[in-house]
């Protein structure tokens, strides 16, 4: 990212470990949606211009700095990649994404105002490294964000979700919801009704598990008719535009949760009494921590995730940000810079 709005393809020099730190080749980096919102916005406040995009990493270990331990060359790793201050019990215990120096931070992740994984090579702190042996290294990367943001999200709502008669709504069957599909079906027992304006992305939440698909103005139908009317015990919100905030509103039940994860400039009006209903609790998740990293790989090498992608070469980046913006691309969008 070199100027608002703008991303280019430039050669900068290999980066050197410095102590603690390990040098990856880049094997894969996802394309979220939330890279569009930092390019559009002119990045975050105080990050320094131009950085390298890319906070969802699959790597391979290609040199250790100084005081490196554990890691070896060769070995496949994905990156935990927000930051945290690296010293409060948060970021002591792996908990960087709710660090409450995070707005002071000169930057939100790797990739998010210094240099990611778009690129041949990355540096990052060994602890930020999870071993990722016998994954494909495309989904692998899409487990640090697209993953981990889901698997976070799908936790914390997780205790809603314990009967088989729950219903869980995802909305925006994107990078992110597809495989939150995946999470809920093998973290908990609910019934998920997948919501898109996109036909294939409801095929792809129907191959991810989802026992029924609606756009938008059919979902309360679709609510009605597998929760007996009752509503949706939690609804998880992928895409956070007005339209959508006030969809999940509308279909919760007594006592739902809704669960906002999508950044779309929506507002959500809480009033008592008002259009949530009574003993509604709204969650806004944000990525997730190293150990849930941790748990993501080991569900994902279990075999119980479907993750979609579509690859680009690097040069091919502008294409494939394009491709996303338009709504063209099902599932992830993943860079593969050695190709
Ligand atoms: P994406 O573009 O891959 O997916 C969005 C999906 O939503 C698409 O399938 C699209 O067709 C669908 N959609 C768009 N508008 C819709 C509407 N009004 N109703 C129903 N469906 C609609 O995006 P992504 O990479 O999955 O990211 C999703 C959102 O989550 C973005 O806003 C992103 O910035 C945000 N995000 C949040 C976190 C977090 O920690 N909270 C982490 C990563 C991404
Ligand atoms: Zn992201
Ligand atoms: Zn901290």
């Amino acid at each position: 990212m070199t100027a608002a709005g703008r991303a280019s393809l430039v050669d900068v020099p290999v980066p050197v470990p410095g102590p603690g730190q390990v040098r990856l080749e880049v094997l894969a980096a996802g394309i979220c949606h939330s890279d569009l919102s930092v390019l559009d916005s002119g990045a975050g406040a105080g990050w320094a211009l131009p950085f390298t995009l890319g906070h969802e990493i699959c790597g391979r270990v290609d040199m250790a700095g100084p005081g490196v331990d554990g890691w070896r060359e060769g070995d496949q790793v994905v990156v935990h990649a927000p930051y945290g201050c690296g010293h409060c019990d948060r970021c002591a215990s792996g908990r960087t994404n709710y660090c409450d120096d995070r707005r002071t931070l000169p930057a939100a992740g790797v990739g998010l105002g210094v240099d990611g994984g778009m690129a041949r090579f990355v540096v990052v702190g060994q602890e930020r490294l999870v071993a990722a042996p016998g994954l494909d290294p495309v989904v692998a990367a899409t487990l640090t964000d697209a993953g981990l943001t889901s698997y976070h999200a799908v936790a914390e709502c997780a205790r809603n979700l314990s009967s088989p008669a729950a219903v869980a709504v995802v909305i925006g069957v994107g990078g992110l919801g597809h495989v939150a599909i995946g999470i809920l079906r093998a973290l908990t027992k609910a019934r998920v009704v997948a919501v898109d304006t996109r036909d294939d992305a409801l095929a792809l939440g129907a191959e991810c598990g989802a026992e029924a698909g609606a756009r938008p103005d059919a979902a309360r139908s679709e609510v009605d008719r597998l929760s007996a009317g009752r509503g949706a015990d939690v609804v998880l919100d992928f895409v956070g535009a007005q339209n959508s905030i006030d969809l999940s509103v509308s279909l919760l039940r007594t006592a739902g949760e809704l669960v906002l994860v999508g950044s779309g400039g929506g507002t959500l009006a809480v009033a008592k009494p008002g259009p949530q209903p009574s003993g509604a609790v709204i969650r806004m998740p944000f990525w997730g921590s190293r150990p849930e990293l941790v748990e993501v790989v080991d569900l994902a090498r279990s075999g119980r995730l479907t993750v979609r992608s579509t690859k680009f070469a690097l040069d091919e980046a502008g294409r494939a940000f394009d491709e996303l913006r338009q709504g063209r691309i099902v599932g992830r969008a993943v860079l593969v810079p050695g190709s």
